[in-house]
């Protein structure tokens, strides 16, 4: 049996410091996290608790802005009155994800940072996974890859980010506020998470003992939006595909776009060009088809996984239908 520490942060100098501490991690919700470490793929010494470091606030910034704290419970932030109001897209994404249960316990910076559920790295019954044992090989790509990767893919992972929030951050434009030894940085949530290269092990750009203290949103520029997960069953399953797509619509015509797809890489997937296909156009399926096709260029499948090239083509076609003609979330 393996001991591990249990320390509670009562502020963000406090987590740090002990965050500094050799084999420390921090907890929030602890909806992953937990999980993995109770199935032998994490071994964390320390734990670090922050729900209590002062970070679970929801609030407008004078510039407009709105910053959620990064152990807001993902309950509370979807239902929140500014984030229903002004980030619609942000609270579809939030309610479409695993159950009331745990949207009530998992918080903003552990959905951020939520693993990857290829059943390779969460079962250590197998001996091959680069993720969790850098250097030992991909067990998915000689095996089951139903769920994996068509874009950003590398020789070392081919494994998928899980999160549906992700996905609406990075259509948001949403910036991740991080605290460090060195002090404060703020990355955009679209450089947060990395691709796999040969170092899968690492999901995020975040350096040891940098701590999430929030995530914060640019003031709303668009009145659609529409999120659509496509899944095996309705409710309590992660997405083989997902899009996000936001657009600011005068009259029937687009001024700008944003599109985010998920389920299809290692970070969600934005592609400007694709965006910019279409401003100042009236939205046609046709339209949608040419989006969709610049989204998913240089898409590579493996055998289990051909079909998600179309499905992804074709989420983003209905999304797009979807937010303009302002239909609901299913
Ligand atoms: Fe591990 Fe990534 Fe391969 Fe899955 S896809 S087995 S997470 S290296």
């Amino acid at each position: 049996m393996q001991s591990i520490f249990y320390e509670r942060a009562r502020d963000v100098p406090h987590a740090l410091q002990l965050g500094s501490q050799p084999g420390a991690r921090y907890i929030g919700g602890g909806t992953n996290l937990l999980d993995l470490m109770k199935g032998d793929v994490e071994h964390p010494a320390r734990l670090v608790d922050v729900t209590h470091a002062g970070l679970d606030r929801i609030e407008a910034l004078p510039n407009g802005w709105l910053r959620i704290g990064a152990v807001a419970r993902n309950s509370d932030t979807a239902n929140h009155p500014l984030v229903r109001t002004r980030y619609p897209l942000l609270t579809q994404a939030l309610l479409s994800g695993a159950s009331p249960q745990l949207r009530n316990m998992a918080t903003m910076a552990g959905n951020l940072l939520q693993r990857t559920r290829c059943p390779y790295f969460t079962d250590t019954a197998f001996d091959k996974c680069n993720k969790r044992m850098p250097g030992s090989g991909c067990g998915a790509r000689e095996g089951w890859q139903r769920m994996h990767a068509i874009l950003g893919a590398s020789d070392a992972c081919i494994a998928v980010n899980p999160s549906d929030m992700n996905v609406a951050l990075a259509a948001l434009d949403g910036v991740v506020a991080v605290a460090g030894q060195r002090g404060e940085r703020r990355i955009p949530v679209t450089e947060f998470h990395r691709l796999p290269g040969n170092t899968p092990q690492f999901d995020t750009v975040l350096q040891p003992g940098e701590l999430i203290t929030g995530v914060e949103l640019p003031p709303p520029q668009f009145n659609r939006y529409h999120y659509l997960k496509l899944r095996d069953r309705a409710s309590y399953a992660f997405a083989l595909v997902s899009a996000a797509v936001l657009l600011q619509m005068d009259g029937n015509t687009i001024s700008h776009a944003r599109v985010a797809l998920g389920g299809v890489a290692h970070k969600p997937w934005r592609v400007p060009a694709a965006e910019a296909l279409l401003t100042g156009v009236q939205l046609t399926d046709d339209v949608g088809r040419q989006v969709a096709a610049a989204m998913l260029a240089g898409a590579s499948a493996y055998r289990d996984n051909q079909f998600k090239v179309e499905l992804a083509q074709r989420a983003v076609v209905r999304a797009l239908r979807n937010a303009a003609e302002g239909r609901e979330a299913a």
